[in-house]
C-alpha cells in the first residue's frame, strides 16, 4: 500500500495543496500531501505511523505565526481544525483538543460564565498553535492557564504539567522537541460574570480592529518586541512604514506587521524581513528577532 493510501485510514487525505491556502499570511509552496485526523485517537496513530516511516510531516494549526517558503513540502502537513476541536469543561477547568479554535473557546468559555480567557478572543490560533507558541496578548499568556498538556512523543503518549512546558516569552518545550505533536490540554479558569466577559471580549476585539490591518493577509506581529522597547517603534523610527518589496509591505496601520497586500511570494516577504532588520540596525543599533517562524526554506536560506 502506498503512503497516501495508508494515511487515508486516519482522516482525509490531499496531495499537492498549496501552502497558502493554510496560512494566514497566504504564502507558500505546494505540500506532496495534507492529512486531516478524524479523531484524536487517529491523530495519536498518524504520528506514530509518520514517525516509524520516518516520513516527514509538519502539524499545522491556522497557520498564522508561519512564513511557508515558495518551494515543494516534499512531506505531510497535518490538520486538525476539521475534527479535533472538542472540549469538554468540568467545574472550572476544561479539557480541550489541540485543533480547536483559540477564539471559539473563548466565546464558549464566556456562555459558561468562565472568565479569563478574553484576552485570546482575536487570535486567530488552534490551542495546539497556541501552547506551542505560548500566545499571549494584554500581560497575559496560555502558560497562565494550563495545567497539563497531553503530547505523543516518540516513545508514546505523555503527560506534561506547566512547569515541564517550560513556558517563556512566546516559546515552550514543544518548539526543542520537534517530533512532539500536542493532543491536548487541561486548562483552568476562574467563575466570571457573561456580561462582564463579553464586554472586555468586545472592548479587546475593537482595540485589535482599530490597531492592526486585519483587511490584509497576515501573520501578525512580525518581530518580537524587546523587553524595553516595542518593535514596531524601532521599524518607524528606521523609517519602514510602507517600505515594500514586490507584494509584501511594512502596513501603515501597524509597523510590526508585514502584509501581503498584492500576490507577494514567500520571498518577497522575507527580502522585506531581512530590509527592515538592516534599517533597524542601523537606525536604533538594535537586532530584531523574528516572531513568525520559516518553514520549509532550504539551509542556504536559515
Ligand atoms: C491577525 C493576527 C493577530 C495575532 N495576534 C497574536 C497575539 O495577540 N498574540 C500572539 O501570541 N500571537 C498572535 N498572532 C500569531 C499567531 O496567531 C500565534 O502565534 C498562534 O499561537 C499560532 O497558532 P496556530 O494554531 O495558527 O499555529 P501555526 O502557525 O499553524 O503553528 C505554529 C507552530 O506551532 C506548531 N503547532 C501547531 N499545532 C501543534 C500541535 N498540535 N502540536 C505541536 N505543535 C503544534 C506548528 O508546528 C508551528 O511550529 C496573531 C496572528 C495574526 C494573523
Amino acid at each position: 500500500m502506498n503512503i497516501v493510501e495508508r494515511l487515508k485510514e486516519f482522516g482525509e487525505v490531499y496531495t499537492d495543496v498549496p501552502l497558502k491556502h493554510c496560512t494566514t499570511l497566504r504564502l507558500g509552496g505546494e505540500a506532496a500531501m495534507m492529512l486531516h485526523v478524524s479523531s484524536l485517537t487517529a491523530l495519536f496513530s498518524a504520528h506514530q505511523y509518520l514517525l516509524s516511516k520516518q516520513i516527514p510531516y509538519k502539524v499545522i494549526g491556522k497557520g498564522s505565526n508561519l512564513l511557508c517558503s515558495d518551494d515543494r513540502y516534499e512531506g505531510c502537513i497535518i490538520r486538525l481544525d476539521r475534527k479535533v476541536h472538542h472540549h469538554y469543561v468540568i467545574n472550572e477547568s476544561v479539557w480541550v483538543e489541540a485543533g480547536a479554535s483559540v477564539v471559539s473557546l473563548a466565546f464558549a468559555l464566556a456562555k459558561v460564565h468562565l472568565a479569563g480567557f478574553e484576552w485570546a478572543s482575536g487570535i486567530p490560533a488552534t490551542m495546539g498553535g497556541a501552547i506551542a507558541n505560548n500566545a499571549g496578548a494584554y500581560h497575559q499568556c496560555m502558560a497562565d492557564h494550563i495545567s497539563e498538556v497531553l503530547v505523543s512523543t516518540p516513545k508514546g503518549l505523555l503527560t506534561l504539567s506547566k512547569e515541564e512546558c517550560k513556558f517563556s516569552y512566546r516559546d515552550s518545550i514543544f518548539h526543542h522537541q520537534p517530533d512532539w505533536v500536542i493532543l491536548a490540554a487541561k486548562l483552568t479558569f476562574s467563575k466570571g460574570n457573561y456580561r462582564d466577559i463579553m464586554d472586555l471580549i468586545k472592548l479587546r476585539q475593537q482595540r485589535r480592529m482599530s490597531s492592526q490591518p486585519l483587511e490584509f493577509p497576515s501573520a501578525g506581529s512580525t518581530f518580537r518586541n524587546f523587553e524595553d522597547l516595542s518593535a514596531w517603534k524601532c521599524i518607524e523610527e528606521a523609517g519602514c512604514k510602507g517600505l515594500r518589496v514586490g507584494g509584501a509591505q511594512v502596513s501603515l496601520k501597524h509597523s510590526n506587521f508585514l502584509v501581503n497586500v498584492d500576490d507577494a511570494s514567500a520571498m518577497d516577504m522575507l527580502q522585506l524581513i531581512e530590509e527592515v532588520k538592516s534599517k533597524v540596525l542601523a537606525t536604533c543599533g538594535r537586532e530584531l528577532i523574528l516572531e513568525v517562524e520559516r518553514f520549509n526554506w532550504n539551509k542556504k536560506m536559515q
